[in-house]
């Protein structure tokens, strides 16, 4: 824990889902003075009103952190409190909103994820919540907030919102998209991203291919505490507990990870999607270099 009364540096990842921003967000919670908190955006309905599971594997409400987090930050959680987030979320954090921010709801909104990123009591905290919108809304509150941009292959990110997944919270099917849809959400999410000021961008592949050096230099970048990255060993990390508010399944892995790049894409997706994708995103998809006869 750290000096609550100074305002901790805080990270917001963003992208489309199923890009790595799970994977980056649990290394970067291994950086001394780092502390992730998952996808806060989803702490009002997931963590406060259904009292799904903290990355912990306790239920949000019995969650010491969680728990230390809302007292600091709200005098404790609370229904009311959780609805009233969500009911200034559908008025300000929407992605077709974006171009109208300047609402009178926003400083609200805003403050309450800055009480948050405090309460957590950091030096640096990651908030993985994704979306382009809550970026919008936090910067156009004043929140002081570096934004690292997640990219992915468009065509694997495609094949991975196709599949069928269990969410590990309850066992449901996570939500699956066509591929159509994939592509326009991942260039509606990244084009809104690339427009944020400050902006550090990182691609997947770079970060299974050598997430040592990849990581270290986003941390130099960001200006985080130097310290190294002890837990990877090659393409292996070992990764702690993190009390993860939501997020991808990966929230919940402990202990030696390997990190691979998962290609499985090139033969999983048919053909036409192949190509269907590839049309949709260009030209943002060479932009980053992501080649058609990859
Ligand atoms: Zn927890």
């Amino acid at each position: 824990m750290n000096d609550r009364t100074s305002p901790p540096q805080v990270i917001f990842l963003g992208g489309l889902g199923r890009s790595g921003t799970t994977l980056l967000e649990r290394l970067l919670g291994e950086l001394p003075g780092v502390v992730a908190l998952g996808e806060v955006v989803h702490l009002w309905a997931r963590g406060v009103l259904a009292g799904e599971p903290c990355g912990c594997g306790e239920p949000f409400p019995a969650c010491p952190f969680w728990r230390s987090v809302g007292e600091r930050a709200f005098g404790g959680w609370s229904g009311p409190l959780a609805e009233r987030m969500l009911h200034l979320r559908h008025r300000v954090d929407r992605t077709r909103r974006i171009v109208r921010i300047g609402h009178p709801d926003l400083a609200e909104y805003g403050r309450a994820y800055e009480r948050i990123y405090r309460a957590a009591g950091a030096r640096v905290v990651v908030d993985s919540s994704k979306h382009a919108s809550l970026a919008y809304c936090l910067v156009a509150a004043g929140v002081d907030v570096r934004v690292v941009q997640v990219i992915r292959d468009p065509r694997a990110v495609a094949h991975s919102w196709g599949r069928s997944v269990a969410r590990p919270e309850d066992g449901r099917p996570m939500a699956r998209w066509g591929a159509a849809r994939t592509a326009l959400h991942w260039t509606a999410q990244n084009l809104a991203l690339e427009l944020l000021p400050g902006v550090t961008r990182v691609r997947y592949e770079d970060l299974v291919r050598d997430p040592a050096a990849t990581l270290s230099w986003l941390a130099a970048r960001l200006g985080l505490p130097a310290g190294g990255t002890p837990f990877l060993t090659g393409g292996t990390a070992r990764l702690s507990p993190a009390h993860t508010v939501s997020g991808n399944p990966m929230r919940f892995t402990v202990g030696a990870v390997e990190l691979r790049r998962d290609d499985s894409w090139t033969g999983g997706l048919a053909s036409r999607d192949r190509r269907l994708v590839g049309a949709l995103t260009w030209p943002l998809r060479a932009a980053y270099g992501y080649r058609s006869a990859a």
